[in-house]
């Protein structure tokens, strides 16, 4: 028999929005068949017109709210919703860090464990927050523009606030798009493969204020190119590296294999606990300053390390917690899977005068089994593995060396839940509550903190 969605394509309904999804999206249900809402919240009642019918659920897009939830922010920038720079704009900031901390709580209590999550610690004022920006570039009618992408599309929305960032950076983007402007460089033509200049990248230091400003082009030579350095330099007085990345490829990812130093340093620093670090082009470095301070904070509290102890910090990237964690413990083994951030790592360790770490480069899971055969007994192990998680084999020898904690900071709550099993299976039990903090405000991404230890 064929299935039959209760709703149409193009017929508008009215519904009670029942839901929010991890991604955002309010939920309504129409005969047990769920509809998925942009810009809508749970408690609203909307109008709604349906515009994608797939076999089990749909999407459909708001008309009409014809109730408005308390929880609601009014007034807000609809391209911030669209390009999906701040998905959770339309909700009241307390309200976001709760939907956080009960996003957490629900998936450890389907995967039926018994734990407790903590409110999120959030930030004081949640906007213009990140240090990095990575602004794609493309040609509208004709003229260079810098914006970012419609949600699921690579049609370009021209903004210049962009909400989230230090506004620093929004002014340094406006400059060099100014400047290419001017030496009529081409920008990328997705479609034809041509063109010159893909995406800019700019980092700024928090502390620092150290600015490095990144062009991710789509050929070797820029043209102009001294005269662009010269310029965004007479521009932007903070700008203390300017860096080409190289992507010859025709697909979607940001960076290529080559890059070069167009002027100045290959790397800016800045400061995180009072260390300092130096942070290059591609290498991974939080992008809320002030929320990762807490962060780590947390997570070496949490380790309860009295210098006596070794560590070892998987997926530690530049080293930024291991070098937070080395003035508290007897010997800390970094292991990270891009080259240039070990580099980073190692140059830190000595801009700091820490000598009791030991950086590596590889895959922690490969690393992590290396260890093991060499017998080092780890009494603690952080991790901070990217959204997929720990591999298994990871797991596998990490429990084989027995440490006595395993603290966890994770940006994805199920792949969270998913390693805690593995991990329980092993005997390694959460002794705390987790502890979310708010790393990526307006977004719905959640970070936290968790604490395993062995039975
Ligand atoms: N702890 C660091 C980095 C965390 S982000 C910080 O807070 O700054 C996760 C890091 O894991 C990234 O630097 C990424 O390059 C790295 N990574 C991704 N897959 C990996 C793997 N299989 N093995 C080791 N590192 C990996």
């Amino acid at each position: 028999m064929k299935f039959k969605a209760p709703v149409t394509k193009n017929e508008e309904y009215e519904v009670d929005i029942i839901d929010l999804t991890y991604q955002g999206l309010g939920v309504a249900k129409i005969e047990d068949y769920p509809l998925f809402i942009e810009d809508t919240l749970p408690g609203e009642k909307a109008l709604i017109k349906v515009i994608k019918v797939n076999q089990n659920f749909g999407f459909a897009k708001l008309e009409k709210l014809l109730t408005k939830s308390p929880d609601r922010v009014e007034n807000i920038d609809k391209n911030y919703t669209r390009t999906g720079i701040a998905p959770l704009q339309h909700l009241k900031y307390d309200a976001q860090l709760e939907f956080k901390q009960h996003q957490i709580q629900e998936l450890f209590d389907k995967s039926k464990m018994d734990v407790e999550v903590l409110p999120t610690i959030g930030m004081d004022n949640p906007t213009h927050y990140r240090n990095k920006a990575q602004i794609p570039v493309r040609s509208i009618n004709g003229k260079l523009q810098t914006g970012f992408f419609r949600k699921h599309s690579h049609d370009l929305v021209t903004i210049e606030d962009f909400y989230i960032q230090d506004p620093e950076i929004d002014k340094a983007i406006v400059v060099v798009r100014d400047i290419l402007r001017k030496y009529h460089i081409e920008p990328y033509n997705e479609t034809k493969h041509n063109g010159v200049i893909r995406n800019i990248m700019v980092r700024r230091g928090h502390y620092t204020n150290e600015m490095m400003i990144g062009l991710i082009t789509r050929t070797k030579k820029i043209p102009m190119v001294d005269i662009i350095v010269r310029e965004i330099k007479e521009a932007l007085p903070e700008v203390t590296s300017i860096m080409q990345n190289i992507n010859l490829s025709d697909g979607n990812g940001l960076l290529g294999k080559s890059t070069v130093c167009l002027d100045g340093k290959k790397y800016i620093e800045d400061k995180l606990l009072g260390l300092k670090f130096a942070i290059s082009l591609n290498s991974f470095y939080q992008v809320n300053p002030e929320q990762t301070e807490k962060l780590y904070s947390l997570a070496i509290e949490k380790a309860q390390l009295d210098g006596t102890q070794t560590v070892i910090d998987a997926y530690c990237g530049i080293g930024t917690i291991s070098l937070a964690v080395a003035e508290h413990a007897k010997k800390v083994y970094g292991v990270e899977i891009v080259k240039e951030a070990i580099e980073d790592a190692k140059i830190n360790a000595q801009k700091n005068h820490i000598n009791n770490t030991t950086f590596v480069t590889g895959s922690a899971e490969e690393q992590m089994e290396k260890w093991q055969a060499q017998g080092l007994k780890p009494d603690v192990i952080m991790v901070d593995p990217p959204r997929k998680g720990l591999a298994s084999s990871f797991i596998d020898s990490a429990a084989q060396v027995a440490p006595k904690k395993i603290v966890y900071v994770s940006c994805n709550p199920s792949t969270l839940v998913r390693d805690a099993r593995r991990l329980a299976e092993y005997g390694y039990e959460i002794t705390q509550p987790v502890q979310p903090v708010d790393q990526f405000p307006q977004t719905v991404h959640v970070e936290s903190v968790t604490v395993f230890e062995k039975k």
